[in-house]
């Protein structure tokens, strides 16, 4: 049976960098694409990073019922899961990580509570989260403030997580969603070589 992996944080507090590892180290593992009424950034791709959709096509999606879980996660900006995502993933039969805000990340535990287990990553101090968001240089000051008033809220529901996974040394971090998973979905990873080739 396919087990669902959702990884939800604060933006800027690591997950998208913990899931791309667990991906590579795990290839029994899919990455559910998301749909968003966002603007891809300049190294996304459609149908890899997100299918990037008009508000006017979300909106429709959603009136078909075609979203498993949406949010509006910031004003004006859209996120949903399709349910034809998931059914494409599960007729692969592997197991699905999701990288989605919070409240997406509980409701896909209520769809589908035998099957999931959530982990909330968190960053260790909001200097830090704002720091690394800073340093990442992919959003405008507005929508830095916006991400910041976003991660009290956000933070608010650890507590109903399966797991807090502390992303403070990355490598510990990395070793600690491993072994997570592993235990999760009772298979060994199977590390591949050049992860990190020298530059
Ligand atoms: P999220 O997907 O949660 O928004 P990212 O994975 O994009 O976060 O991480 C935000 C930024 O912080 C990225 O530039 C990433 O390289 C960096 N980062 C992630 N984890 C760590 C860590 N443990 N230490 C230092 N920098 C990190
Ligand atoms: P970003 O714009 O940085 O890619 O994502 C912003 C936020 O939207 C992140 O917290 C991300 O996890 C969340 N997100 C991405 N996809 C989905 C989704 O399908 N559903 C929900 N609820 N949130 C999502």
């Amino acid at each position: 049976m396919s087990k669902l992996i959702v990884f939800a944080a604060p933006s800027g507090a690591g997950k998208t960098t913990i899931v791309k590892h667990l991906m590579h180290q795990f290839p029994q593992l899919t990455f559910s694409i998301s749909a968003t009424t966002r603007q891809p950034r300049p190294d996304e791709q459609e149908g890899k990073d997100y299918y990037f959709l008009s508000p006017a096509a979300f909106q429709e999606k959603i009136k078909n019922e075609e979203f498993v879980e949406w949010e509006e996660v910031y004003a004006g900006q859209y996120y949903g899961t399709l349910r034809n995502e998931i059914a494409r993933l599960w007729a692969q039969k592997c197991h699905i990580t999701f990288d989605i805000d919070v409240k997406g990340a509980l409701n896909i535990k209520k769809a589908f509570p035998k099957e999931t287990l959530t982990v909330f990553v968190k960053a260790p101090s909001l200097e830090v989260l704002y720091e690394r968001l800073r340093a990442r240089n992919t959003e405008s000051e507005e929508q830095l403030q916006k991400r910041m008033n976003r991660m009290l809220e956000e933070s608010s529901y650890a507590s109903q997580f399966d797991y807090i996974l502390v992303n403070d040394d990355l490598l510990e971090a990395f070793a600690e969603a491993e072994t997570l998973v592993r235990n999760f979905i009772g298979e060994a990873p199977r590390p591949q070589e050049n992860e990190y080739p020298e530059q």
